[in-house]
């Protein structure tokens, strides 16, 4: 058993209220999962993330498999045991930062060989080695290696990288399936294993995002992903994406749009249906200090909060929020104090899984249609 998902309520707008039992933890969805890319959701520690009620988190495959090492982390226990994170993890599959952070790569059927962006070492990715990276990290759910089509791309370049993700997918499923028992956490779960997520990709041409899904779903992945959005095209383009290839999905299977959004988009994307998304977004813009509130943006740089005593967002509940004003946390920017990151980040990511329990509670309220 790997994982399964409750379908709790299912709202006429397609919004659906679950959960996903994964091995360490029971996650309540829609969720939102703070992105952890080096062991580490940056500047936030753990206990931090706990007391925020975060239920998952991602880990990313390309920088844990460069530094320290998928085989270390293995020998210490895995992932959880490595940065003591007891709830649940993601990994994806390192595609994503082959294509965008390495050198001098050069794509072929067999994988990808690139340059490490940190030592200049060369390394040759395939999906059969990302899933055994991702098998010896052992988060709950890992992704299959795919190719993330750039935008804009023309159909003849969106077909040749579908063409590429849908043989990968492919051999990502049957090695995960061969090895999937080899997770150093198994015994201690009953016997229980990682999860395998399918990605739909396709560009931005309807017809090809469709054809990924049917073949995807064809062949029985424990949940799917929409991937390729957020590269760079029109908001609606991302909607319209993700409105074309959700009714494609199994009812029972978790749905994951990957990489998006602003506040906004992911409260849209829940009430389309949306059950998980991840986003670098709250803690990134956090680091430059941009905060987002229940009034808007605030940019905390800016020369109006020097005096000002009222809290980052008034209408927040969260333990930056509690305790310190505008004011502090503008001097704490415009001194290069490290706290200003660690203060902004929590702040932002209480904002975003704010958002996920109010949807999650207005699905509730709303009637009829319960799930199974
Ligand atoms: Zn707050």
């Amino acid at each position: 058993m790997s994982l399964w998902f409750d379908l709790i309520k299912e709202n006429p707008a397609g919004g659906r209220r679950g959960r996903i039992h994964l091995p360490h933890q029971t996650v309540e969805s829609p969720v939102f999962m703070p992105v952890g890319t080096q062991g580490t959701v940056k500047a936030v520690a753990q206990d931090v993330l706990e007391s925020l009620e975060a239920e998952i988190i991602l880990g990313n495959t390309y920088h844990l498999y460069l530094r320290p090492g998928h085989e270390a982390i293995r020998r210490m226990g895995g992932l959880h045991r490595f940065m003591s994170w007891p709830r649940a993890m993601l990994t994806d599959s390192g595609g994503f930062q082959v294509f965008s952070l390495s050198e001098l790569r050069k794509v072929t059927d067999e994988g990808v060989q690139f340059r490490s962006h940190l030592d200049g070492s060369s390394h040759f990715f395939t999906p059969e080695h990302s899933i055994d990276v991702q098998i010896a990290l052992g988060a709950d759910i890992c992704m299959a290696f795919d190719e993330c089509t750039e935008y804009p791309a023309e159909r003849a370049r969106a077909e040749e990288s579908l063409r590429l993700t849908m043989a990968w997918a492919r051999r990502s499923l049957d090695h995960f399936r061969a090895h999937r028992d080899e997770v150093v956490w198994r015994e201690a779960f009953d016997g229980r294993t990682q999860s395998l997520f399918g990605i739909v990709q396709g560009g931005m041409y309807r017809d090809l995002r469709r054809e990924c899904a049917e073949r995807l779903v064809e062949m029985g992945f424990d949940g799917y992903a929409i991937g390729g959005l957020s590269v760079g095209e029109p908001r609606e383009l991302t909607q319209e994406m993700i409105a074309e290839v959700l009714p494609l999905l199994p009812r029972d299977k978790p749905r994951y749009v990957m990489g998006v959004g602003y506040p906004d988009e992911i409260e849209r994307y829940a009430r389309m249906g949306v059950d998980m998304m991840d986003c670098v977004l709250p803690t990134r813009a956090a680091r430059h200090g941009l905060l987002f509130t229940s009034e808007g943006r605030v940019n905390i740089k800016n020369r109006r909060y020097a005096e000002d005593q009222s809290p980052p967002d008034p209408a927040c509940d969260c333990m930056v929020c509690r305790r310190y004003s505008r004011a502090y946390l503008r001097h704490l920017m415009q001194a290069g104090e490290t706290l200003s990151g660690t203060l902004n980040s929590i702040h932002n990511l209480a904002y975003y899984l704010g958002i996920m329990q109010r949807v999650r509670g207005e699905m509730e309220e709303q009637g009829p249609g319960n799930g199974d």
